[in-house]
């Protein structure tokens, strides 16, 4: 892979042309960031770990009736994807009050939410990913009234899948993001990536202490250490609850 075929590199991954314009490369890193980059640092095979996670969720997903981007791995840290243009949202689901929901209402941690919450976040790094009120986004024209509507309906049956699957893992899924594209037939595609990077997940076999049942990024935010031991027991699980499907 020339190095000239680079077209973005991100937090986590970096994007790749290939010969086909309607197929990328994706390249999981093992770079971390937190709190809008401001804090930075490594976690030792996260890029295999990740690719491996989405691949099997996105692989899941799709068997549940969700289009997704995903399409093969040429190796462990890489997926091939559909080419899509990414919507410029943050499509945050959540099940139990964590991270800026509790900072932003004063809802304890751990609160269980009666319904799950579908919210949308401005995916723009300079402005700090604000939070976005529908009618901001209709004015900023990120996405059509019917595009929300199905994403928001899309949203609500990954989290019900996702949940579920999380579940047979002995994990709750407390909440997490996802980013949707177009691809070139303007249909509407899950995107970018699902791990412990972009969800809470918390461990239900864990003791009393709140530190020990975190299974993904806060591990790294907090600075609670174990973080690419988290990583990769939330792989093994999630191979495990698969391989025990088939
Ligand atoms: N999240 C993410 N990327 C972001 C912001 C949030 O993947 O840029 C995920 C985060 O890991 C968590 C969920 O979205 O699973 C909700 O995050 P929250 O709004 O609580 O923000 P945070 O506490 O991460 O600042």
């Amino acid at each position: 892979m020339s190095l000239n075929s680079k077209i973005y590199e991100g937090k986590a991954k970096i994007l790749y042309k290939t010969e086909d314009p309607e197929i990328l490369l994706a390249d999981f890193k093992d770079d971390a960031t937190a709190f809008n980059a401001q804090k930075r640092g490594t976690i030792t095979n996260k890029g295999v770990i990740n690719c491996s996670i989405s691949t099997q969720l996105f692989q899941q997903l799709e068997a549940h009736g969700i289009k997704t981007h995903y399409i093969d791995n040429p190796n462990p840290h890489q997926m091939r994807v559909k080419a899509v243009k990414i919507l410029p949202l943050e499509v945050v689901v959540r099940n139990i009050a964590a991270g800026s929901l509790c900072q932003q209402t004063g809802l304890p941690l751990g609160t269980l939410l009666k319904q799950p919450l579908v919210e949308f976040y401005y995916k723009n790094d300079s402005l700090g990913d604000p939070l976005l009120t529908r009618d901001r986004l209709y004015l900023l024209e990120l996405a059509t009234p019917e595009q929300v509507d199905t994403i928001t309906h899309l949203a609500l049956k990954i989290n019900d899948f996702l949940s579920n699957f999380f579940q047979r893992c002995s994990i709750t899924l407390v909440d997490f993001k996802l980013e949707f594209g177009l691809d070139a037939q303007q249909q509407l595609l899950l995107a970018d990536e699902i791990s412990p990077d972009t969800c809470r997940l918390w461990d239900t076999h864990a003791g009393n202490d709140p530190d020990s049942w975190v299974l993904d990024k806060d591990r790294f935010r907090k600075d609670l250490g174990n973080v690419e031991h988290a990583y990769q027991e939330v792989l093994q699980r999630v191979l495990k609850a698969v391989n025990s499907n088939n």
